[in-house]
């Protein structure tokens, strides 16, 4: 057995380290905040109101127009002799719920639907953690919003911020042994994870001030008064099944079974997605294989592994405290010698896992007991009504006519589950009168395809994700179509930013904000999330990046072997050789400008779907 190593980190705490430290477990000054009708709140309460699930953003769309008025009243008023006004800044909020492996009842989802309705931007997104999140609400609505959802046990404590965040698993509603066990150590976990404080109680839900402020750290018997040193993720896989992308994970844990007897889980730490384009020591990283525990151990394993991380990650740097830097730093013998000495015991060697695919869970499928459940793929987790698909609407009159359960899943598509034998005709002709049709074919690149929510809300983003993807898809769609790949297995991911929310760092192509306009293109991923991708071109318009993947697909099309996929190609072939393939093609290519636009593009063209 190991010794415990070496004292924790003590070097000089970053600044939402002194503000997380003195904000009395997570309340600081929020209720004052509240407490003014008008403006936004601080920079100290802004990083503590993400533990809250809450974070300021403003429309930047918005912003620009603002702008551009009031340099227009400023020139009017300059005339005149008389300053214009300036204008205020206009903010407004996302709120994400916490859903434990995204599960709701028809009660949750309604009251979810409601409030998008009510007080957001009439739009519901489904995020990549299996949680719902709002866009565009208003301070003064923040309460009753939360007492609503409150009213159906949802929380949106810990959705956000520097502590374990929702955890995920499969979301598949099959009626296994081994699933129910997997669903309830995902219950586990998360409630045995969730922030103790009471700050959430007072500021939200009965205004009652219950802490003293003279308790000591037993408030958070995990966390501390500081928390953790970054956001902390946790997904559980299915056998032979990674939907929930579990090497991107702080903590991946893969069932392994036994027949229908489950044994236990392998543990993966140390995987994560997020990087800076300009800090080289900053990088997306998959887990490593640490070993096997059983299921009675899962709980104390994993509070030991996030307490590893409270003591020893970075606190000095915030682009340095994610677990996987800890992991890549110290290596993964010495970091599992940490957790056995606290442990108490060896953990047991990793085991042989089943090969792994990515499952989307679309479509009907029988559920084992009686019952069907509906996957339904919702493009970029936006649960919205257009003209053609009144997706929100059709899912609301479903949901209150058959009251199914709703399970959301990893790759953002939505499972209405539980649904009787003789009422699957009745709910696909309803949604039909709302324009979702069931058997609408979707192309591969289309079913496996993510994007981030960027702009207009994200107040990271530098490039557009979600309003630009859907075109983009549609051009790869057809240009895959041409060259006879679509039939392949290609996922292609967006993200406004290098901070990966969408994990765009395991899809066989992926597109990362650089700039306004202008991404990173990286190839060579593989869809079951098990193998990074590499950077491939810098710096490509987005007008390109259609252009720059056909060459590429044309080079897999003539030169692939056998079944191989896009991204083991990419792989084999290597970037080099594939740019210089690419850049002859490109360049025979070059005065072919005439391009007709696609039916999702007219469909997109002046239009932003609300966010
Ligand atoms: Fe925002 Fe970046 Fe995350 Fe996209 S990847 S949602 S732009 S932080």
């Amino acid at each position: 057995m190991a010794e415990k190593s070496s004292k924790p980190n003590t070097s000089k705490p970053n600044k939402v380290e002194v503000i997380k430290s003195s904000s009395d477990y997570l309340r600081g000054g929020i209720a004052e905040g509240l407490a003014k009708a008008a403006g936004g709140f601080d920079e100290q309460n802004v990083q503590l109101l993400k533990f809250h699930g809450v974070y300021q953003q403003e429309n930047r769309d918005e912003r620009q127009a603002a702008r551009a008025a009031q340099a227009a009243a400023t020139t009017n008023g300059a005339e005149d002799g008389v300053p214009a006004a300036r204008a205020e800044k206009e903010h407004s909020f996302m709120l994400r719920t916490r859903l434990p492996g995204g599960h709701l009842t028809a009660a949750q989802y309604l009251v979810h639907d409601a409030i998008a309705d009510r007080f957001a931007n009439g739009t519901l997104r489904i995020t990549t953690r299996q949680c719902f999140q709002f866009h565009g609400l208003l301070k003064g609505d923040l309460q009753t919003t939360l007492r609503e959802l409150n009213e159906t046990l949802i929380t949106s404590l810990a959705a956000c911020g520097d502590v374990v965040r929702n955890v995920i698993c499969c979301p598949a509603p099959l009626h296994e042994p081994i699933r129910t066990q997997i669903e309830a150590v995902t219950r586990t976990i998360s409630d045995h994870l969730l922030p103790q404080t009471r700050a959430y109680h007072e500021l939200w839900l009965d205004g009652e001030k219950l802490y003293d402020g003279e308790k000591a750290a037993e408030d958070e018997p995990i966390y501390g008064k500081s928390y953790l040193p970054r956001k902390f993720k946790i997904a559980i896989a299915y056998p032979g099944d990674n939907c929930v992308d579990v090497y991107t994970q702080d903590i991946g844990l893969v069932a392994i079974a036994d027949g229908s007897t489950l044994l236990g889980f392998n543990v993966l730490v140390g995987g994560g997605m997020g990087m800076n384009h300009t800090k080289a020591d900053t990088f997306p990283r998959l887990g490593d294989p640490l070993g096997f525990i059983t299921p009675d151990q899962v709980v104390a394993v994993v509070e030991q592994i996030v307490m590893i991380q409270r003591d020893y990650g970075n606190r000095t740097d915030r682009k340095q405290a994610r677990m996987k830097y800890l992991i890549h730093n110290w290596g993964i013998e010495r970091f599992r010698s940490e957790l056995e000495a606290r442990l108490g015991r060896p953990l047991q060697p990793f085991r042989a896992m089943l090969p792994l695919q990515n499952e989307l869970h679309l479509g009907w499928q029988e559920q084992g007991d009686g019952r069907w459940f509906l996957g339904l793929s919702v493009e970029n987790g936006r649960v919205a009504d257009t003209d053609k698909r009144r997706l929100k609407s059709g899912l609301r009159a479903v949901v209150q006519v058959f009251q199914p359960g709703v399970r959301l899943t990893p790759n953002h598509d939505l499972l209405l589950t539980d649904i009787l034998p003789e009422q699957r005709a009745a709910v696909e002709a309803l949604l039909r009168s709302y324009g979702v049709h069931v058997a609408e074919p979707l192309s591969n690149i289309q079913l496996f395809s993510m994007a981030c929510v960027a702009l207009p809300t994200c107040g990271l983003a530098v490039a557009e994700a979600e309003r630009a993807l859907p075109q983009l898809v549609d051009e790869l769609e057809q240009a895959a179509a041409r060259l006879g790949l679509a039939d392949e297995r290609i996922s292609v991911r967006m993200t406004g930013c290098p901070n990966g929310c969408a994990r765009p760092y395991v899809a066989d192509v992926a597109f990362v904000g650089r700039s306004a306009d202008q991404y990173l293109l990286l190839v060579g991923g593989q869809s079951n999330g098990t193998r990074l991708n590499t950077a491939y071109k810098d710096l490509v318009h987005r007008h390109d990046l259609v252009a720059e993947v056909t060459a590429l697909f044309d080079h897999f099309r003539q030169e692939r072997r056998g079944a191989e996929s896009f991204g083991d190609f990419c792989l084999r072939v290597g970037v080099d050789a594939l740019r210089a393939r690419a850049d002859r093609y490109l360049a025979a290519r070059s005065d072919d400008t005439s391009k007709q636009p696609t039916a999702k593009e007219q469909r997109y063209a002046g239009h932003s779907l609300p966010t």
